[in-house]
């Protein structure tokens, strides 16, 4: 102590907790060339700018600084150095080795958004070494269940709740990403049965006119609303991405303030709202979790992101926000170095964060050791009723 560090003991007891991290996605076990591995580690869909690196990045210095060590290289090696030493250990072992050193118990995994050469649900829970399960994406579900209509579009409603119970039998959750798909400031009410009938009807039209296989992504607000309230209907918590993501969502309307109206209609149902990513909206959503019983939220993406940051994000989403409402996640996706850092980032930043308010005589240590257990694992065994 008096290092500015946490408390030795917070930082172990902390650096023990065996996550459940409640939204992320299958790491990617394929061989990546140093270009191939610099696009995945932005949210930017586009080219890197001449003359620059995505490593020049808060998440680009904590990959060299924190995952080198792991894979057998000195602390800050070089990144050509990283991504030589990634081909030479193979793409498999430097999965494993990143997914065993996080410390995982549980990875609830969103299925929706997958690439070749990522691992399915089995593999992740061999190479990670912990129990996983399913969330399925509603909007994938509509996207079936479009074109499952031999040509019409009669019957989708019912087709779709039919998808969705089957496809959910055994997962923990389900997720919408509307907020990608329209924005949030959609009218928070269930449409009526002949306003989605309608909207399919024209949805269909649309895929006819494309005249190429394969259904075309759902964006029209009545439907993505319809998922929404089904999701409800279906009793499972539901994920809703909010805040940061890659550029295909407006981050002007993924404000989570924007579902004030869907939480207020939604409280009695008391199916948990599972508010994703929030940053930098995270203290919105620390006031919808303030205020509604049913919302919880998380600061995954954002973490690995800001990188040495870490903890001033961690901090501002423990301000307004119940502590049995807020969660720990990666939303890791693709390299394994994000499910690693993720977990690794979020342990340095809690264990810092609480052991300031310890330092300074504002909390006792019990306490801390007792909300970071909270956050990292029990508040999610609880909501989405892990064993
Ligand atoms: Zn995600």
């Amino acid at each position: 102590m008096g290092d500015g560090g946490p408390p030795a003991e917070l930082d172990a007891a902390v650096g023990a907790i065996a996550l459940v991290d409640h939204h992320v996605h299958p790491a990617l076990a394929a061989e990546l060339s140093h270009g191939e591995f610099e696009e995945l580690i932005t949210e930017s869909d586009r080219p890197v700018p001449p003359g620059t690196t995505r490593f020049d990045s808060q998440l680009g210095v904590a990959i060299r600084r924190w995952c080198g060590p792991v894979l057998g290289l000195p602390a800050a090696a070089p990144a050509q150095a990283y991504t030589e030493r990634r081909r030479e250990l193979g793409a498999a072992e430097v999965a494993r080795r990143l997914l065993r050193a996080a410390g995982l118990a549980h990875l609830l995994i969103d299925t929706g958004y997958l690439r070749d050469g990522m691992l399915g649900l089995a593999a992740m829970a061999e190479v990670a070494g912990c129990g996983v399960a399913e969330v399925v994406r509603l909007e994938s579900v509509a996207e079936r269940a479009i074109v499952a209509g031999d040509g019409s579009a009669a019957g989708f409603a019912e087709r779709f709740r039919a998808t969705l119970w089957e496809r959910t039998i055994s997962a923990c959750g389900v997720k919408s990403i509307a907020a990608y798909r329209f924005g949030l400031d959609l009218d928070p009410r269930p449409p009526a049965a002949a306003e989605v009938a309608s909207a399919a009807g024209g949805w269909r039209r649309q895929i006819d006119a494309a005249g190429r296989p394969g259904p075309i992504r759902v964006t029209d607000p009545v439907l993505l609303r319809f998922l929404l309230w089904a999701g409800v209907d279906r009793g499972l918590p539901v994920q809703i991405h909010t805040g940061f993501g890659d550029p295909d969502v407006d981050l002007r309307r993924s404000d989570p303030l924007l579902l004030r109206g869907f939480c207020e209609l939604t409280q009695e149902r008391a199916v948990p709202l599972m508010l994703l990513h929030c940053y930098p909206y995270h203290r919105q959503a620390g006031y919808l979790a303030h205020a509604y019983p049913h919302v919880y939220l998380d600061v995954g993406l954002a973490i690995n992101h800001v990188g040495a940051r870490a903890a001033a994000v961690v901090a501002e989403s423990l301000e307004l926000a119940p502590f049995g409402q807020v969660l720990f996640s990666s939303d890791a996706w693709g390299p394994p170095e994000l499910h690693y850092l993720g977990a690794l980032l979020w342990r340095r930043a809690t264990a810092g964060v609480l052991g300031s308010w310890v330092e300074s005589g504002d909390w006792a240590l019990a306490d801390a050791v007792r909300v970071a257990g909270m956050i990292g694992a029990r508040n999610a065994r609880r909501v989405y009723r892990l064993s």
